[in-house]
């Protein structure tokens, strides 16, 4: 089933005078269960095809369509639902509450649904434990090391049952034995059926993808499957730990 289609988006910025083409007629599809990895350089568009993905922005012309819906069509109210039933965030930064335990910062999302605090508790005890932090609910933030942290970012994007994580460079904060942990991760959430994409600069990251896309000035200029991806958590247990930081 196709979840996301871009059909000719482009995103144009305009600041005074000047015209900043971000995005020019991308033309894109992703099946439910794939695995994309977003390459590029600086300023080629990454971040502006993540964020129209994400509904966070706008086409300026164009159709983008999330599980069938046509987004510019939803008023919203049916915006935020979409969005909620079908996307969850992971940022380069993490962006996690860094004063509160790693469970409340799961729990947020589902405090802003209105879901129970038992319920609260018990799904976000479930994605915590999911992405291998369960001895850690109660841990915060600047206690933890940025794998953990991103961990814990994870969860919180996992809470709401996502069919999509949109990840912008997730591990651009992280060294590389860390990212392919992270990367070990999402291969993991894609073989139970979660799609991923995930915008990064680094080849060694993007190897893990089952689908690579390069943008170069706000166009995809390739777009190829790698058949023969090596499974991270392979890697991941033959290399000694540099990421043990604050436990
Ligand atoms: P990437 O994530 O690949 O680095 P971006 O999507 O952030 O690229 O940016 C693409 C182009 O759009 C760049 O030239 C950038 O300066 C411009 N751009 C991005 N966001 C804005 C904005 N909010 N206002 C003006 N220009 C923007
Ligand atoms: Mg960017």
């Amino acid at each position: 089933m196709t979840l996301i289609s871009l059909d000719k988006v482009s995103k144009v910025y305009r600041m005074g005078d000047v015209e900043v083409h971000a995005m020019r007629e991308v033309s894109f599809v992703v099946e439910e269960r794939d695995f994309v990895a977003v390459m590029g350089s600086s300023g080629s568009g990454k971040s502006t095809l993540m964020n129209i993905i994400g509904c966070l922005d706008r086409p300026t012309s164009g159709i983008y369509r999330l599980n069938e819906r046509e987004i510019s069509r939803l008023d919203r109210n049916e915006l935020a639902h979409v969005r909620n039933q079908t996307l969850g965030f992971v940022f380069q930064s993490f962006n996690l509450l860094s004063r509160t335990s790693a469970i409340d910062n799961v729990e947020l999302p589902l405090v802003y649904a209105g879901v129970p605090a038992r319920e609260r508790h018990r799904r976000a005890t479930e994605a915590l434990r999911r992405v291998g932090l369960g001895e850690r609910l109660d841990h915060h933030p600047n206690q933890m090391s940025g794998g953990q942290q991103q961990r814990v970012a994870i969860a919180r994007a996992l809470v709401t049952g996502p069919r999509v994580i949109l990840a912008d460079e997730p591990t651009g904060n992280l060294d590389s034995r860390t990212s392919i942990e992270i990367m070990a991760l999402f291969q993991e959430l894609g073989a139970a059926g979660i799609t991923v994409m995930l915008v990064t600069h680094e080849p060694d990251v993007a190897a893990y993808a089952a689908r690579v896309v390069v943008m170069r000035d706000g166009r995809i200029v390739t777009d190829r499957r790698q058949t023969a991806r090596p499974a991270a958590a392979d890697l991941k247990l033959s290399q000694p730990a540099t990421d043990g930081a604050a436990t």
